[in-house]
């Protein structure tokens, strides 16, 4: 191969645009693809340094049945013969998939075609349970369909960005520079950061408001107040919207103490927000990680709706996905509760539609377990065969020890790997090579439901295949008709089929135009396209994907994480440099540069209680697990509430498997699990 490869970037949901040159030794040289449209040609350093982890040494290259190399074809009649043989003797609910945000859109569309309509399960969740559910659920229930409204033009088209719960600075870093690039330009936009923490991203903010961990709901009910007050409602838009008189009614209840904020700065904040038209709302991690997630989703929805700031140049609510291909696992229905095109699995006219477009013997007809359950169904020997496709979940789920011992007690587990060395691998009854980034070929949509190719730079080594390959030859020996592709660009085109079915029925979601398109040659595309749809935004006319077309706002009871006196609260999350489980950036030297060890981010008050200084080794146990993580006294994070990023793997000090410690406590509605709020002790080490 040689010259400049278009690609994307395997990391977050900005979805980058990168060109890739192979070097002719295995490597690649990696620049910011200036013509796609996220980052014109910007990238961050995680993206930057790519061409630094492709190296294939230590790389899984041939399949492994009970830690011995052996031949593909063995290897999938095994896995055939395993799912066949539980689906048979404990029904179809006894096998599982365990699938990744990472999958390109074609491995998701394989997976879920198998088990949703041909082993006749919704066993297969993802690890965007962990990330983005309560998004999912929350656009759900306003607006009848998961969609996000907005585009990123619209956050540099704003008057107002306001950031809740997101580190954008390191978590999104591109999409925080286009910010920041807007600003400069016109320095009378304004910025707010709601964090209890004083991140990255306050730094170039106008207002930041340390709010109490959690309070989110509060603090967006009192707004939904404060416009209703101040008559900033939009007398044009509430036609649009039904439950607006309950949902305030809910808000009234609403704490300012609540929030830990200064009056004056909630003041400021709410005056702000309700005299700004164009204001976009962008939501991460810190809402939807949550066991009220979904309502906070809500509480920011109820703002938006309430002023008909939605759809319409820059203005909305807009929820960043965490990875990269998140949005394209929505769109394909990768996840428990969904079914595919954004078609609902509870519909019997959607789920008939789907079948006959698949000639599916076996529909799914009720939701599968999500993450949580999943694992703890995987515990209690209820899933006999279970397969997890390109994710780490011996580190990344909550109670990480527990969900490991689950694996390893399960029958039959089957993980599709780069690397033979992660937890999770370990633990596999059969191991499969998979393609990585800078192999693998395919679609990924962005947190703007951008669509875009993500193409092969380098050959795959050894025996490694793409996962849809392995999932296609499974369903194959498995005696299912309709596995029969030899390329992504064909489930790709019967994916964009499917979705025609799926607009005929109403879905947002329609890319049949894009079935005949040249797949080699596609260049990022938006759904929906075109001025029916306002170019690419959706909502802003007031029509929305519910029974009677009307948004719906929802009451949301505010609360608070439950926190006995004293007790310390331990919040988690990302780092600018590192990325999931370090399989990839682990391999760059500059990027451990930045923070080289797992830490403890303590505040000075706690750290003097505690008897601890920075460069400390403190112990951090909950009821999960433990941890060992070195100090960083730091007065960025709120007392009682501590920070520790969820990197980092190893078992000796400091080592920190921080999901081992975390509770598996969901969200109600989504099933999220709420990962930054877990009641620990800490001590010296
Ligand atoms: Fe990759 Fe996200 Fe960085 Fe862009 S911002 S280069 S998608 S990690």
């Amino acid at each position: 191969m040689s010259g400049a490869v278009r690609t994307t970037c395997p990391y977050c949901g900005v979805g980058c645009g990168v060109l890739a040159t192979p070097d002719g030794k295995g490597g690649l040289a990696i620049k910011g693809d200036p013509d796609h449209p996220a980052n014109r040609g910007r990238l961050c350093v995680k993206g930057a340094a790519l061409g630094e982890t492709v190296d294939i040494a230590g790389r899984l290259l041939a399949p492994r049945i009970g830690g011995q190399d052996a031949p593909w074809g063995q290897a999938l009649d095994l896995i055939a013969d395993r799912f066949t043989d539980a689906v048979a003797q404990y029904g179809p609910d006894s096998v599982a998939l365990y699938v990744s945000g990472q999958l390109l859109t074609e491995d998701y569309y394989a997976a879920n075609k198998l088990m949703k309509g041909f082993i006749g399960s919704a066993n297969i969740d993802t690890n965007s349970r962990l990330c983005m559910a309560s998004s999912v659920a929350g656009h759900r229930r306003a607006f009848g369909t998961d969609t996000v409204p907005g585009l990123y033009e619209d956050l540099e088209q704003a008057d107002l960005v306001v950031l809740t719960g997101s580190n954008l600075a390191w978590c999104h870093p591109v999409l925080h520079q286009r910010i920041l690039a807007a600003k400069a330009a016109r320095p009378g936009m304004k910025i707010v950061v709601i964090d209890p923490r004083r991140t990255a991203t306050c730094e170039g903010a106008d207002l930041h408001l340390a709010i109490a961990p959690g309070a989110d709901a509060h603090l967006f009910n009192l707004l939904l107040c404060h416009l209703f007050d101040t008559e900033r409602t939009s007398a044009d838009f509430l036609p649009h919207v039904t439950g607006f008189d309950a949902a305030l009614t809910a808000a009234r209840a609403a704490s300012a103490r609540a929030t830990g904020l200064d009056p004056a700065d909630l003041a400021a904040f709410l005056d702000l927000w309700a005299g700004t038209e164009r204001t976009v709302t962008v939501y991460s991690q810190g809402i939807n990680q949550s066991d009220s997630g979904t309502d906070k989703v809500n509480a920011i929805l109820n703002c938006h709706l309430a002023t008909g700031r939605i759809g319409r140049p820059g203005m909305g609510p807009f929820s960043v996905t965490g990875q990269p291909n998140a949005m394209g696992g929505r769109e394909v229905g990768g996840m428990a509760n969904m079914l595919a095109c954004h078609l609902e699995l509870e519909n019997p006219i959607h789920r008939a539609a789907v079948q006959a477009f698949w000639t599916a013997p076996r529909m799914a007809d009720r939701p599968g377990l999500k993450a949580v359950d999943m694992f703890r169904a995987v515990e209690e020997g209820r899933i006999k065969a279970l397969w997890i496709i390109h994710t780490n979940p011996a580190v990344t789920m909550p109670e990480a020890d527990r969900v490991a011992r689950a694996i390893k007690s399960c029958e039959f587990t089957v993980v599709s790997e780069v690397w033979p060395h992660t937890d999770t691998a370990r633990l596999a009854d059969v191991l499969l090579p998979a393609t990585a980034w800078g192999e693998k070929d395919g679609t990924v949509t962005n947190s703007e439901r951008l669509i875009s190719r993500q193409r092969a730079a380098l050959p795959p080594p050894g025996q490694a295949r793409p996962d849809w390959w392995a999932v296609a030859q499974v369903a194959r020996r498995m005696g299912f008709q309709g596995f029969d592709w030899t390329s992504a660009a064909e489930i790709f085109a019967e994916h964009a089929a499917l979705s025609g079915v799926a607009g005929a029925l109403g879905s947002d979601f329609d890319i049949s135009d894009l079935r005949g398109a040249d797949y080699d040659t596609l260049a990022p595309i938006h759904w929906p396209q075109g001025p029916a749809q306002q170019g690419g935004r959706f909502f802003g006319t007031g029509r929305f994907h519910t029974p009677d077309g009307r948004a719906r706002m929802v009451p949301v009871t505010a609360a608070l994480p439950a926190q006995e006196p004293g007790q310390m609260l331990l919040n988690t999350g990302r780092i600018r440099d590192q990325w999931h489980t370090m399989t990839r950036t682990g391999l760059s030297p500059r990027l451990s540069r930045h923070l080289a060890e797992p830490y403890l981010e303590l505040h000075p008050d706690d750290a003097a209680g505690l008897g601890l200084s920075t460069a400390d080794l403190a112990q951090i146990d909950s009821p999960q697990g433990r941890a060992i993580l070195r100090v960083m006294v730091s007065d960025r994070v709120a007392p009682g509430h501590p920070f520790a990023p969820i990197h980092w793997t190893g078992q000796t000090a400091p080592s920190g498997r921080i999901d081992a410690l975390v509770a598996a406590r969901t969200d109600p509605v989504s099933g999220q699990p709420a990962s930054k709020s877990t009641p620990v002790a800490i001590t010296r080490h």
